[in-house]
């Protein structure tokens, strides 16, 4: 069936001024002002929608959503934040729990445009084992294209670790559980919905083993890697003192400093680091909005692009954002962007860029991110109608200027997947009543 998604309000892409066809799950071809070239089945009138690649998340914890604001936390910086939060998370966290956790995090991330979405998942208290596989049967439910990652914590914290020990696996437990869930979700296919990265938590707490063996295993089974580095200066203050170098050298000495591999936040780095991870096509996943609730600083994303570097946006955990929706994120890049780089440094084209094209290419992926023929039919649909949108000129510039926050229609390899603003086949209002209840116990005592 061809579908023809007929003359937009706008949308970001080189030509189809007349829309796009979607066929058989991809983008058939951008129509001009000739029209189709080919007989079409169906047509949608886009007459009222700016249509935009769908965004790809590169960077979130979904079980954080039952502890958002929460008290323990808030007006903190990173290190004493976590310190906050792990033993409250590793004292209430149930596998039941953590599937509406998941469920919530993703259908925000939908509505707000989002297609694809990675999850940097590390925690894994008992009972929680199975949380790749209830992140996949959840982003199946919603028809979602999803990077699951398996992460781990596993420096106790007699070791210099900051975690609870409680949420700690040993390091054959979770390298056996990386090559179970490469092995059942990996698919390397061009227009797959389910890959698979490896993701330690971060240099502060993994074992160097840790390290250098998912290194090892992501080039035997040709996957992505993810970590947090660079997010704050506590964290190069800590691996000059218990590994005596920066965490950019200590990412080369366990054998990170490859092309498979996508940092979250990248902030605290010298010019010369830059250099050297621009050198390797390493991705960093800039998190504005978590960047300044924790206060922790910048990524230099203008000079990492320039330096080589691929610059995705992410929205980070909803206990440090305290949302899921990507295109506040967006509009964060921009602005936060903007006290760096001047007006003209950051357009909205380059966030719209940061967080469709250059995501993708963060999760190693070029059959999404972008509207072209051959492209997988991920698409976001808004329109302007709110009265935030009144007036606005140029309708590009006004979804992130303006601030749109909720896509009215949301395609997903060539299904509608949101409708006139509701993700379809969730009763929001159900959902909203199950996580909340899920998310009391992390309250307890507060
Ligand atoms: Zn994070």
């Amino acid at each position: 069936m061809r579908l023809w998604i007929r003359d937009p309000l706008a949308m970001l892409a080189d030509g189809g001024a007349c829309g796009v066809v979607v066929e058989a799950g991809r983008i058939a071809e951008l129509v001009g002002a000739g029209g189709p070239a080919a007989p079409v089945d169906n047509v949608f009138d886009a007459s009222r929608h700016v249509v935009i690649p769908g965004l790809v998340n590169t960077h979130h914890h979904f079980y954080q959503t039952l502890t958002r604001a929460h008290p323990a936390a808030i007006n903190k910086e990173l290190f004493p934040w976590l310190k906050a939060l792990y033993p409250i998370w590793a004292e209430h966290m149930t596998a039941e729990r953590f599937r509406l956790a998941v469920r919530l995090a993703l259908t925000e991330l939908l509505m707000s445009g989002c297609t694809t979405a990675a999850d940097h998942h590390f925690f894994y208290p008992p009972g929680l084992e199975d949380a790749v596989d209830i992140e996949d049967a959840e982003a199946t439910a919603l028809g979602m294209r999803m990077t699951l990652t398996r992460g781990a914590v596993n420096l106790r914290a007699t070791e210099g670790g900051l975690v609870d020990d409680r949420v700690i696996q040993p390091d054959e437990t979770v390298l056996a559980d990386c090559e179970r869930v490469l092995a059942r979700y990996h698919d390397r296919r061009d227009g797959a919905f389910r890959q698979v990265a490896l993701a330690p938590c971060a240099p502060f707490n993994v074992t160097r083993r840790l390290m250098e063996e998912t290194a090892r295993l992501a080039a035997r089974y040709d996957c992505r890697l993810h970590t947090h580095l660079g997010e704050t200066a506590d964290e190069n203050d800590y691996c000059l003192d218990h590994f005596g170098c920066r965490p950019v050298d200590y990412l080369e000495e366990t054998g990170w400093m490859s092309e498979r591999v996508w940092l979250a936040h990248g902030i605290h780095f010298t010019d010369a680091e830059i250099a050297r991870l621009g050198r390797h096509r390493i991705g960093v996943c800039h998190c504005p909005t978590s960047n300044m609730v924790l206060a922790s600083g910048s990524c230099r994303t203008k000079e990492l692009e320039a330096a080589g570097a691929i610059v995705g946006l992410g929205v980070d955990g909803s206990a440090s954002n305290d949302n899921s929706n990507l295109m506040e994120t967006v509009r964060h890049a921009l602005m936060l962007g903007r006290l760096t780089y001047g007006a003209a440094g950051v357009t909205h084209r380059d966030a719209l860029r940061w967080a469709t094209e250059g995501s993708a290419r963060c999760l190693g992926r070029d059959d999404i991110g972008r509207i072209a023929a051959g492209k997988e039919a991920d698409l976001a649909f808004y329109t302007l109608d709110e009265l935030r949108f009144s007036g606005a000129g140029d309708p590009l510039a006004a979804l992130v200027l303006c601030g749109a926050h909720r896509a009215d229609r949301v395609m997903i390899g060539g299904v509608w997947r949101v409708l006139d603003g509701a993700p379809c086949g969730v009763d929001l209002q159900r959902l909203r009543q199950a996580h909340a209840e899920a998310a009391r116990p992390f309250l307890q005592g507060f």
